[in-house]
C-alpha cells in the first residue's frame, strides 16, 4: 500500500480567513492538496481539488466574492484527473472517492470518476444543499449535484463502513466543525506508520498547536473537538498529521509521481 501526494494550484488569501483573528489582512497564499491511496483491493482519492472551469473561468464558476476571499490560481493540467492520467491512473479505476467535505476546493472533481463509490457525511450532503448563509458561497451546487453518483453516507465514527477495506488501513474519522459533516483520514502504511490527513478540520499547523479557531467554521465548539480528537490521536498513536492548507508544512512534502510507503 502507498500513497501519493498532489497540488491543484493554490489559493490566494488572507491569513485571518485560516486562523480566526490572527494575521488580519495579511497576505496568505495556500495549496489545494488532494492524495491517492493505492491499496491492492481499490485505489482511494482523498479529496478532488477545484473543478476544471476554475482553470478556464474562476469567476463564472466560483463568483466574484469567493474569487476576491479565495482567489483560485491552477491551469487545466492541475485538474485531477489530469494529474492522474500523468501518472498512469484511468478515472475509471479509481474505486472510492472519499470527500472531506464539500467545499468547492475538495469537491470539484466529484463526477469525473464513473466507477468509484462517493463517500461523505449524510450531514455534509445535507448542508452541501442548504447551507448557513455564512458558508453558502464555499458550496457550489454544480459541483457536486450529478447525476447517477454513487453515494455511500456515513453517520459519523460508529459507521463500520468507514473502515474502507474492513483491514484498519484507510479509516475515515467523523471530525466535524469547519462544516457538519467533515471527515478526516486515517492511513496506515507499512514502512512509514500512521497517517492522519486532517482536510479541512485543521487547516494549517498553528491550528493544531495552538488555541485558534480556524477562519471559517460552522460550530466552534465541534471545531475544537475535533482538533482534540486529533490531537489525542498524534499524541497517543504517533500519527504523522498533514493539514489542509498549511503553505510551510505542505512544502515539504514530496508531490507525485513520489510515492509515500
Ligand atoms: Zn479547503
Amino acid at each position: 500500500m502507498r500513497l501519493r501526494v498532489y497540488q491543484c494550484g493554490v489559493l490566494k488569501s488572507r491569513k485571518h480567513l485560516f486562523t480566526m483573528g490572527r494575521g488580519v489582512g495579511v497576505p496568505f497564499t495556500v495549496p489545494v492538496p488532494f492524495f491517492l491511496i493505492e491499496h491492492p483491493k481499490g485505489l482511494v482519492l482523498y479529496d478532488t481539488g477545484n473543478a476544471k472551469e476554475v482553470a478556464i473561468d474562476k469567476i463564472k464558476h466560483w463568483g466574484q466574492g469567493v474569487c476576491d476571499a479565495y482567489d483560485p490560481v491552477m491551469t487545466v493540467d492541475d485538474f485531477v484527473v489530469e494529474q492522474l492520467r500523468r501518472d498512469g491512473f484511468t478515472p475509471e479505476n479509481v474505486t472510492h472517492v472519499v470527500l472531506s467535505h464539500l467545499h468547492l476546493d475538495h469537491a470539484g472533481g466529484v463526477g469525473a470518476f464513473p466507477n468509484a463509490k462517493y463517500i461523505v457525511q449524510r450531514a455534509e450532503l445535507h448542508y452541501a444543499y442548504v447551507p448557513d448563509f455564512f458558508q453558502k458561497g464555499a458550496y457550489i451546487r454544480a459541483d457536486f449535484a450529478k447525476p447517477d453518483l454513487d453515494w455511500v453516507l456515513l453517520d459519523g465514527d460508529g459507521d463500520l463502513r468507514g473502515d474502507l477495506f474492513g483491514d484498519g488501513t484507510v479509516k475515515i474519522l467523523a471530525t466535524p466543525g469547519h462544516t457538519p459533516g467533515h471527515q478526516s483520514l486515517l492511513v496506515r502504511l507499512p514502512v512509514s506508520g500512521p497517517w492522519l490527513l486532517t482536510g479541512d478540520s485543521a487547516y494549517t499547523e498553528e491550528i493544531m498547536a495552538e488555541d485558534v479557531l480556524p477562519g471559517l467554521v460552522q460550530s466552534p465548539s465541534d471545531a475544537v473537538k475535533s482538533i482534540a480528537k486529533m490531537r489525542h490521536l498524534r499524541d497517543t498513536q504517533g500519527y504523522r498529521v498533514i493539514t489542509g492548507h498549511d503553505p510551510e508544512a505542505f512544502a515539504k512534502l514530496q508531490l507525485s509521481p513520489y510515492v509515500y510507503t
